[in-house]
């Protein structure tokens, strides 16, 4: 899935079956996991405060389409979004 931020600090989902980047509404959001600290914060020079996952159930009104989004800050630190696609095609 794909989105951006506007103007603002506003990020925004765009649907995936629609065409123009229409904007996904999101219905609900939970943390599914919301801890103190980090285990990579021995790894790098920022240190993250806790380590979390949150889930949206996001919609497009226009077509229909309904899915679950998670951001979470326990997974890649970095590299490419090519990397992480790869690690997940050989994984699955
Ligand atoms: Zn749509």
């Amino acid at each position: 899935m794909r989105g951006a931020t506007d103007v603002t600090e506003y990020f925004y989902f765009f649907c995936p079956k629609c065409p123009d980047d229409r904007l996904l509404r999101i219905l609900d959001c939970c943390f599914t996991k919301d801890e103190k600290g980090n285990k990579y914060n021995d790894t790098y020079k920022r240190k993250a405060v806790r380590s979390f996952i949150i889930a949206f159930d996001v919609t497009c009104e226009e077509c229909g389409f309904r899915d679950c989004v998670k951001v979470s800050n326990i997974g890649w630190q970095g590299g490419t979004h090519s990397n992480a696609l790869q690690r997940h095609n050989k994984a699955a």
